[in-house]
């Protein structure tokens, strides 16, 4: 069997948690106790095949934090800030700057291929990427075909938003398959290819209601209700999935959910639905 955990490295959304000056319950917290309450921006490492999936702006010291020496591939989900802003993570890990002759690393960088035109109109990424790439770095390719690593082959698959991707992990010399999906989930129907995978990592969706009381926390004519899904809308998904686990992650501080209501929240999810719910904080790791 070949082997596959995820460490979630951040699991926060764009907006991380403490907020810059928030002086809110949650905030305050967070930079009082740190984890599970203080979340950096969305990120992943699958062990195994040893990807890091999207780079938000912590990205260096997430990796670092982790301990993860192999990274075997970067793979990046779509080019919204908070999954890129942390790429200088390539330069500050792979630069031998001092060394002669310098022994640089050059990691090879996945951009499915409606990312890699985003990221030649976007926040200069793509400029970016090629400077990357002529100090030796990285070496960046299309995400056309499937990747295979360790035992796991790897393929991108765009949601309803088709500027973003879910990457699918399926073991080659068996049957295991996991689903991650880093953000932006709104409007889709997942396909039925994706029923029944063994691990569903999935973003959380805003809030729209409170989930205990059903109170409405989001004004209905709120314009985030129309380009983001909300939870309700993501656990529709996850019932068509039928995923034996299911993990959310992409945990946005203005949702205010502190640790112990997400945990209330997973046992709920288990009690009334049967569902092996987990929230996922950072450096969780889970172990397929
Ligand atoms: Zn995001
Ligand atoms: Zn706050």
């Amino acid at each position: 069997m070949a082997f596959l955990s995820i460490e979630f490295l951040g699991t926060a959304g764009a907006i991380r948690t403490p907020r810059p000056g928030c002086p809110c319950p949650l905030c305050t917290t967070a930079r009082r106790v740190g984890i599970p309450w203080e979340r950096t921006g969305p990120s992943l490492f699958v062990h195994g095949p040893n990807v890091l999936i999207d780079t938000p702006e912590e990205s260096a010291l997430q990796v670092d934090r982790a301990g993860i020496r192999q990274i075997a591939a970067g793979l990046y989900s779509h080019w919204h800030p908070d999954h890129t802003a942390g790429r200088r993570m390539w330069e500050t890990r792979n630069w031998d700057w001092r060394g002669w002759p310098p022994q640089h690393l050059c990691t090879p960088i996945y951009l499915p291929p409606n990312v890699a035109r985003d990221f030649e109109v976007m926040l200069g990424l793509a400029e970016n990427f090629r400077y990357l790439e002529e100090k030796g770095l990285v070496k960046v390719h299309i995400m056309d075909r499937p990747l295979e690593l360790n035992g796991w082959r790897i393929t991108a698959h765009p949601l309803a938003a088709d500027y973003v991707y879910a990457f699918l992990f399926q073991e080659m010399d068996g049957h295991r398959r996991v689903l991650i999906a880093m953000d932006e989930l709104v409007g889709w129907t997942p396909p039925p290819i994706f029923r029944g995978v063994d691990l569903a990592v999935l973003p959380t969706g805003v809030f729209e209601f409170d989930p205990f009381t059903g109170e409405r926390r989001i004004p209905i004519q709120h314009p985030v209700l129309r380009h983001e899904a909300t939870f309700r809308q993501t656990l529709q998904m996850v019932e068509r999935l039928e995923p034996a686990r299911v993990v959310f992650t992409h945990i946005e501080e203005p949702d205010g959910n502190s640790p112990e209501a997400l945990v209330r929240l997973a046992d709920t999810l288990h009690r009334e639905r049967g569902w092996e719910v987990t929230f996922a904080y950072d450096m969780l790791q889970i172990v397929l």
